[in-house]
């Protein structure tokens, strides 16, 4: 479950994010879509603990990871939380089941432990057979699928995704986008995925925050956004003018 309470992101006197407002439970796969510059980032970075609101205040599990009077309550790492980046840098002089361990390692779960959940969560993604590779001799999407074996691993409660597939191509894309429902069903993770396609937010959400300079102008569940846009700007963002 997150809770983001009017929350808000000042850089000098320009709002990258305006009182945004909303709440998912457990399991949610919350998409927060917009056009470019509108704050989807900037949001998730908040999320993520990479930046202080400015203003308001965001709950985990009913714990308050950071408010606008003491910053960041939970840093980055003391968040239960996972990220998947555009780019997914992966270790490069670490096989592609050393990269997967490494957070286990720096979670201190026992050798045991770590191997079995390796072997699980590369079965999990469908790359076993690459578990003795480097990165370097992997495809861009077989890497990417070893980053987001990575940030599952340790078995996060928040999944962050800020336009994981965009670097992909057409079809692959749409392969990940199923993959990456399954994975956050079997990992049970509430997640917040940042993408600026809203075919993409329209069939992996179940719930949607359209953010427009900054602002969420609508929020709810797909179905719900297409047959009633509130704005002008929702409709023609997702393509159903009124
Ligand atoms: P994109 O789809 O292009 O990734 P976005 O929705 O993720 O866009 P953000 O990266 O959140 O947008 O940026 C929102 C606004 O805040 C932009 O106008 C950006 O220039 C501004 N911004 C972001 N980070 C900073 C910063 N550190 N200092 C000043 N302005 C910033
Ligand atoms: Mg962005």
């Amino acid at each position: 479950a997150i809770a983001i309470r009017n929350v808000s992101k000042r850089f000098g006197s320009f709002t990258a994010v305006d009182n945004v407002d909303i709440s998912v439970p457990q399991g949610a796969f919350l998409v927060l879509v917009g056009p470019s510059g509108c704050g989807k980032s900037t949001l998730l970075r908040m999320l993520a603990g990479l930046e202080t609101p400015s203003e308001g205040e965001m709950a985990f599990m009913g714990r308050t990871v950071s408010d606008g009077t003491r910053g960041l309550v939970a840093d980055a790492g003391g968040r239960d939380a996972g990220l998947v980046f555009q780019s997914y840098a992966l270790w490069p002089h670490m096989t592609v089941a050393g990269n997967i361990e490494w957070p286990l390692r720096v979670a201190k779960w026992s050798k045991a432990d770590r191997a079995a959940r390796v072997d699980e969560v590369l079965g999990l993604l469908g790359i076993s057979a690459l578990k003795e590779r480097y990165p370097a001799e992997i495809s861009g999407g077989q890497q990417q699928r070893v980053a987001i074996a990575r940030t599952i691993g340790p078995k996060p409660s928040i999944l962050l995704f800020d336009e994981p597939l965009s670097n992909l191509d057409a079809k692959l894309r749409i392969e990940m986008r199923s993959e990456l429902m399954r994975i956050h069903r079997a990992t049970g993770a509430t997640s917040v995925y940042v993408t600026h396609d809203q075919v993409e937010a329209m069939t992996m959400a179940s719930h949607v925050a359209v953010l427009n300079n900054g602002k969420v102008d609508q929020f709810g569940a797909p179905l719900e956004l297409l047959e009633n846009p509130r704005t002008t700007f929702v409709a023609t963002f997702l393509g159903t003018p009124p």
